[in-house]
């Protein structure tokens, strides 16, 4: 096991990264910008290393100051969390050439999966059902792009296979509108990514997003570990999780799940992931894999007692995973609220300083955050200031933990989108479970 690791991230998973190393013994080097100095997750660390001033693509993202800090602290690994360089092959690829141990998947697979074309191509040879699309990139051809889409059938998205956080889609309800939707598609793509690649798929209109959690070891064995579900979404950005996913057949899980894990033995993949995958009519389409731990890991840990932040370290230390598909049993089911600093319903970032920090607690509560009173929200980072879990034996019970631990819960000198989970708790379909990934914004829009 290693004796030393740094960090590359900040705020919570900073912190989650840090406990998960100090049970498994491991010394903690924290790489941190001017704006987190003060942090209390930088103090608690055994050793801090400020990489830069506030802006990421001066600290964060700064691969060389990263790579000279843990040079300079003797880490043998790196844990990159999530956001930042955690999807970053280059960046994988630097940390093992100057002889540290990446803490994810090899370099190969991470740009294999950030090539979306490349990931649909290696998903769909694993026997991983995907959106019925074009194969491949698209082509130069007018005429065969549009009986591409004749043959998909309108409505289409046209996707950037470079494309990531929601950017570089758009989708086409006629024929009229394709050819113009593909090229402006493409010189976006060309300009923001780098990559005019673009591809198309059938555009599914009232899908749920739910996604299926994997662990794979060096040694060839892949296990899954359930699912979540993602749909309460507000552009394309997640703000409440959960597991099991209400409403869909235990088998179903399981089938989508074996697929997962033989998809990760075929390509040879390393770590924790998660393929995501739209759920419409009752049928699974893969859309994307994260190669890396995500911000909703702690709902599968809840429900399946397994640590995934320990498991990921054990992996890149080469050990062997710790459990057999047999050994993961769901049980219970868990909700996760993420709380952002901004105006919960114009959703304006709102940092500033925290004058009040009060965090819920009792049976059945997890609060994953690096905040606390007197702590200052900086402005030059996402908004995401902590998580708060429930768990329950049924999901009734983790929907009543969840409204008295958001009954429980105050911040104070900032403002924070509470008031908006507190409402969701509320509401009758989110209750009903099953809820689409535009239902969010639907209900906003219906309240302005
Ligand atoms: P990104 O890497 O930018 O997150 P994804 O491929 O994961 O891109 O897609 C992001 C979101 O876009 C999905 O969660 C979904 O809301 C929407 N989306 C993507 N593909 C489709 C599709 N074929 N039909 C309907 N919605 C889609």
């Amino acid at each position: 096991m290693f004796e030393k690791i740094l960090i590359a991230n900040r705020g919570e998973i900073a912190l989650r990264v840090q406990r998960a190393c100090r049970e498994l013994g491991i010394k903690t080097v924290v790489v941190h910008s001017q704006a987190d100095t003060e942090a209390k997750y930088v103090k608690l660390a055994d050793e801090s290393v400020c990489i830069g001033p506030p802006p990421s693509r001066d600290s964060y993202l700064h691969v060389p100051a990263i790579i000279s800090a843990a040079e300079v602290t003797d880490a043998e690994a790196i844990h990159p969390g999530y956001g930042f360089l955690s999807e970053n092959a280059d960046f994988a690829e630097r940390v093992e050439k100057s002889g540290f141990v990446f803490i994810g998947p090899r370099p190969e697979t991470i740009r294999m999966m950030g090539d979306k074309v490349s990931a649909k191509d290696a998903m769909k040879a694993a026997g991983v059902p995907c959106v019925p699309g074009s194969d491949g990139a698209l082509g130069e051809d007018p005429v065969e792009i549009t009986r591409i889409a004749r043959e998909i059938g309108f409505p289409v998205i046209i996707k950037a296979s470079g494309g990531g956080g929601g950017r570089g889609m758009r989708v086409v309800h006629t024929e009229a509108a394709l050819l113009n939707a593909v090229s402006m598609t493409r010189a976006e793509a060309s300009a923001a990514f780098g990559n005019p690649a673009v591809y198309m798929e059938k555009y599914l209109e009232n899908p749920r997003h739910i996604e299926i959690q994997v662990l794979a070891d060096e040694l060839g064995n892949a296990i899954y570990l359930g699912e979540r579900d993602c749909s309460m979404q507000r552009r394309h950005q997640k703000i409440i999780e959960e597991g099991p996913a209400p409403g869909i057949p235990r088998r179903q899980i399981e089938r989508i799940g074996n697929r997962c894990a033989d998809a990760c033995r075929k390509i040879g993949y390393r770590g924790a992931g998660t393929f995501e995958f739209l759920y419409e009519d009752g049928e699974f389409y893969f859309i994307e894999m994260n190669t890396r731990i995500q911000v909703e890991h702690p709902v599968t840990e809840l429900i399946t007692g397994v640590d995934l932040v320990q498991e990921q370290i054990r992996i890149a230390a080469g050990e062997k995973l710790s459990l057999r598909q047999r050994d993961v049993v769901l049980r219970g089911h868990a909700i996760e609220c993420r709380i952002n600093a901004e105006d919960p319903y114009r959703f304006v970032p709102s940092p500033g300083r925290i004058t009040g920090w009060h965090p819920p607690g009792g049976p059945g509560i997890r609060v994953d955050s690096h905040a606390y009173t007197g702590y200052f929200v900086p402005p030059h980072y996402d908004s995401m200031i902590g998580k708060v879990l429930t768990y329950g034996d049924t999901r009734e019970q983790a929907l009543r933990r969840m409204r008295i631990a958001l009954s429980e819960m105050a911040v104070e000198g900032i403002q924070t989108n509470l008031a908006l989970h507190r409402d969701l708790m509320l509401d009758a379909n989110f209750i009903a479970g099953g809820t689409s990934i535009h239902y969010l914004e639907k209900k906003l829009a219906g309240l302005q």
